[in-house]
């Protein structure tokens, strides 16, 4: 099979960056955090999850580049040693020969890449902080793309619930290769089980999902949609890609992202995992426009407005909905 070593490497790197993450939710997101606002937790956790795939990456291909969400200028500055010393214990729980702070930084700096070579990986060690904060849902996402295509994605979902109702979930799937489920705290599951989207063809019988966050996504726009759909269901609000595994997985039908400002411009980290993963699923991936997401343009989906993901044969009328609706939101602003 095809990106057969780069699954593996994935499959290792983001079962490590994830016991990371699931050990400092349990640990540090209390009710204290929450009521303060404390954002300490998540950034403890962000760090060390990029330096473990980071790690894992340079030891499998040590010649590929890596776009990520973290740069390690803040950890360097003298006042933040506690937090660098806080990364750096919790990454040598993952990686062995008691690594040192310059180990860790440099780790960390191989994700500074930008994108603009023909193979590269991208990372975000954490999608969905504020759910992560929250003590609920978030991802960790990793995708491999080579002359602006997306090859291999993988979604580790710590927080979700999996076929047997253990707590933790792990997507990935390979361009051509379909979408597969593993356990996401078993090592030696290296093979997994399919997984398929939902055959509905009927867009009112469909659930959506959108981010918790209506900062991240217009959710009265949102609304408007799943009402002209004619969808009755409440919408599934979930942070992180986790929106994209559901998807994937028939939790939901649909995902809408609608853009809250003309500015904004989706991040590369934040659509490359989830993307493949439905897609390979068997669902299909554009922005509102019912363009392809186009990864030809650095760290953002420069080209792109917001996203629609769905199962497939109700896409083109979602589109034609969404088009409807923001066109008729332009006209009375
Ligand atoms: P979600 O968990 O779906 O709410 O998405 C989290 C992601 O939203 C973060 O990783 C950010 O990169 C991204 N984000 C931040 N601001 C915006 C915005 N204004 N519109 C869309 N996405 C955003
Ligand atoms: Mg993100």
């Amino acid at each position: 099979m095809a990106y057969e070593a780069e699954l593996a490497a994935g499959l290792e790197a983001v079962r490590a960056a994830a016991r990371v993450c699931r050990s400092v939710q349990r640990r540090l997101v209390t009710a204290e955090t929450l009521e303060k606002r404390d954002k300490s937790p998540v950034t403890v956790a962000d760090f060390a999850s990029q330096a473990i795939v980071c790690q894992r990456l340079e030891v499998a291909f040590g010649d590929d580049l890596l776009v990520g969400e973290e740069g390690s200028a803040e950890l360097r500055e003298g006042a933040q040693a506690g937090l660098r010393d806080a990364v750096v214990r919790e990454v040598a729980g993952e990686v062995a020969g008691a690594p040192g702070a310059e180990s860790v930084l440099g780790w960390i700096d191989r994700g500074a890449a930008d994108g603009t070579t023909a193979r590269y990986w991208t990372l975000d060690p954490i999608d969905g902080t504020k759910g992560f904060l929250r003590g609920e849902q978030y991802a960790v996402a990793l995708g491999l793309l080579e002359d602006g295509e997306v090859k291999l994605g993988l979604l580790g979902c710590p927080n979700l619930p999996d076929e047997q109702g253990v707590t933790g979930a792990l997507f990935a799937a390979v361009r051509g290769g379909g979408a597969r489920a593993y356990a996401m705290w078993d090592d030696g599951d290296s093979a997994g089980q399919p997984v398929r989207v939902s055959d509905i063809t009927d867009p009112g019988d469909a659930r959506f999902c959108e981010s918790v966050e209506s900062g991240h996504s217009n959710q009265d726009e949102a609304a408007r949609i799943a009402r002209e759909l004619g969808i009755t269901r409440e919408p599934f609000r979930i942070d992180s890609q986790c929106k994209y595994a559901s998807v994937a997985r028939a939790d939901a039908s649909i995902y809408l992202r609608m853009p809250t400002r003309a500015d904004y411009r989706e991040k590369i980290w934040d659509h490359a995992a989830g993307m493949i993963v439905v897609q390979e699923a068997g669902g299909r991936v554009t922005d509102v426009n019912g363009d392809e997401l186009d990864f030809g343009h650095g760290r953002t989906l420069e080209r792109n407005r917001g996203i629609v993901a769905t199962c497939g044969p109700i896409h083109d009328r979602v589109i034609e909905v969404v088009r409807a609706v923001r066109g008729a939101g332009r006209e009375r602003s």
